[in-house]
């Protein structure tokens, strides 16, 4: 267990004052609370997405703002989808996001907790056993428009309830044979009231709880419960949750685990340390963005049908998918408080996202030369054998990113597009006969075209003007382009792989129509080329990104980069190219 660590924190930002943050300020300022707990809770039934990164900035976030705690809990309360597999990823996304919990809890260790409190409402005459089946529940438990009809077993004696809810533990009962219900109202506006059910029976055993129950607990009941046992005092979840909030204080208040410490007798005699408290829930519109799907599931499925590489596919909205992508933890956070918290529900463009991985990049990832396309050309003034290295700044604005050695030679590679033979109007680099910069090397000039029996440029031969070399007086000499390029003995060759967005429309979850999100993927979303790369990048570490220059912002592939054979994935283009379309 360690203190919640912040990441660095952005330079005298504005405090945040989204209407969450206004709740914990006044619930400090009133003296409520004199410590905030917070908690993630996610399912582990698949990896994060980038809708998850939004919660744990929150959780983790406002925790940090006010110096007090936030708790990762693994929602394990369904045997059936989890698997430990998602755990370890979890654990390892909230991490690189640069975040730590306090605790690492998992809602199964409080199993018995939940057991003793149910037993307690039942005492109470707040639950019961029913006997219904899943499809009768659903037949009394009546419409929007209509109320609902009692169970026949509602009003079972306390000692009935007692027994019957014994034995379903003890494993006398087959699946859905019974449910405990909680006895609340079935007439309420609220569906979420009408008798929920608090446990069901599951002859499975638990990953971590293991093969002693076949009774588990329901959300709700688990989660109001899990959040007071470990005195959570901002609770802050989703919009779809705000129906459910009557019956999480209903589960808080009639269980009232703050006044009834002996109920937490299993914890304490576990060395657990326990702050039971009255936790406020509090809800905020999920994140949904425009060119992709954020739902576990959804995700789910375009990995089991091959249609992506794995939950890793850098194209994937998982955090998984987006760090391989190229996506650093601080465009994530940026991201998220770009977006801000609120109560409305919207659509975030793309661009907003990919706007703030250009920011992070641009400002902090080093410069450097490749080239995808290549075309030879020839400075047919140096000598075959001629090698000078030159040193180029690794970023233009900040000069704490050091400088590097770039080697150049008579031989060198430039983009294809970087030449025409006929040029488009307005075109400002290489032509025959023409002039343009190669950067920070000096001015070339093409006096010759070689192209191949099919009538393909191949090569182009130049001159260096000697007097424009870097350092020179005629350096500054004004021509209309500058281009990058790599030496051709120096450079390595690598793999290159340029995507673009999964989705080729903005709605892919919009399934009118009949049509599937399934049915919209981008074709151009993945290219892959063999280029050149100068040594520097080359020799990088996996997940180091890098601008090259005029290209765009590429990282080292975390899985597959190696310094002798390279591969480099495409974060994100140095323009929006999208916005037009
Ligand atoms: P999914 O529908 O993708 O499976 P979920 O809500 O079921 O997502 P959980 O693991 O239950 O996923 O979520 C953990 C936390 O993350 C919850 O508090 C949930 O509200 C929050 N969360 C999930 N998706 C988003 C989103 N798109 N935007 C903001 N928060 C989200
Ligand atoms: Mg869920």
């Amino acid at each position: 267990m360690s203190a919640t660590s912040a990441p660095p924190a952005p330079e005298a930002a504005p405090a945040k004052t989204d209407f969450i943050r206004q709740i914990v300020r006044e619930d400090l300022a009133s003296g409520k609370h004199t410590a905030i707990r917070t908690r993630f809770p996610p399912e582990p039934n698949g990896y994060l997405h980038i809708g998850h990164a939004k919660a744990i900035c929150l959780d983790f976030g406002i925790a940090q703002e006010f110096g007090g705690t936030c708790n990762l809990r693994f929602d394990d309360t369904n045997p059936v989808k989890e698997d430990p597999e998602y755990v370890r990823a979890i654990c390892e996304d909230v991490r690189w996001l640069g975040f730590d919990w306090h605790a690492l809890r998992h809602a199964s260790d409080y199993f018995e907790v939940f057991y003793l409190a149910a037993e307690k409402l039942i005492r109470q005459g707040d639950a019961y056993v029913c006997d219904l089946t899943a499809e009768q529940v659903r037949e009394y438990r009546g419409t929007l428009t209509e109320p609902g009809r009692d169970s026949p077993w509602r009003n079972r004696s306390v000692e009935e309830n007692l027994d019957l809810f014994r034995r379903m533990r003890a494993g006398e009962f087959p699946d859905g044979a019974r449910t405990l219900r909680a006895k609340i109202d079935m007439a309420s506006g609220n569906i979420n009231l009408r008798d929920p059910a608090l446990y069901r029976i599951k002859h499975v055993p638990h990953p971590i709880a293991g093969a002693g129950w076949c009774i588990y607990p329901m959300y709700d009941f688990a989660h109001s419960l899990s959040d007071a046992i470990e005195g959570i005092t901002h609770s802050l979840c989703t919009l779809e949750f705000e129906d459910h909030r009557p019956l999480y204080d209903w589960c808080v208040d009639r269980v009232a685990l703050h006044r009834h410490p002996e109920l937490l007798r299993p914890l304490l005699d576990q060395g657990y340390p326990l702050e039971a408290a009255k936790p406020r829930q509090i809800e905020f519109s999920r994140l949904n963005i425009n060119y992709t799907v954020m739902s576990k599931r959804k995700l789910m499925a375009l990995v089991q049908e091959g249609l992506v590489d794995g939950w890793d596919d850098p194209r994937m909205p998982t955090l998984q998918g987006i760090r391989r992508r190229g996506y650093t933890p601080a465009s994530l956070r940026l991201f998220a408080e770009r977006v801000g918290i609120s109560k409305q529900n919207s659509l975030i463009d793309f661009s907003v996202l990919e706007n703030c991985l250009r920011e992070d990049l641009d400002a902090h990832a080093p410069r450097r030369m490749a080239v995808l396309d290549p075309l030879r050309l020839v400075v047919t003034n140096l000598a075959e054998d001629h090698v000078e290295t030159l040193r180029f700044a690794n970023h233009p604005k900040d000069e704490s990113l050091g400088t590097r050695e770039v080697p150049f030679a008579r031989e060198l590679w430039i983009e294809r597009d970087d030449f025409a033979e006929v040029p488009p109007k307005g075109f400002k680099r290489l032509v025959p006969g023409g002039e343009v910069r190669l950067r920070g090397a000096g001015i070339v000039r093409c006096d010759e075209v070689v192209k191949d029996t099919d009538g393909r440029v191949v090569e182009l031969r130049c001159t260096l003007d000697p007097d424009s070399r870097p350092g020179l007086p005629g350096a500054d000499r004004k021509v209309k382009g500058t281009i990058h390029w790599v030496s051709a003995r120096h450079a390595v060759a690598a793999e290159v792989r340029l995507y673009d967005r999964l989705f080729a429309v903005p709605d892919p979850d919009n399934d009118e129509g009949g049509r599937s999100y399934k049915d919209c993927l981008n074709p151009e979303s993945r290219r892959t080329v063999r280029g050149w790369v100068e040594p520097a990048a080359a020799g990088a570490a996996p997940e180091q990104s890098f601008q090259f220059e005029r290209l765009g912002y590429f990282v080292a592939d975390r899985h597959d980069h190696r310094p002798d054979a390279p591969v480099f994935n495409r974060s994100v283009s140095l323009r929006d190219t999208w916005s037009a379309a």
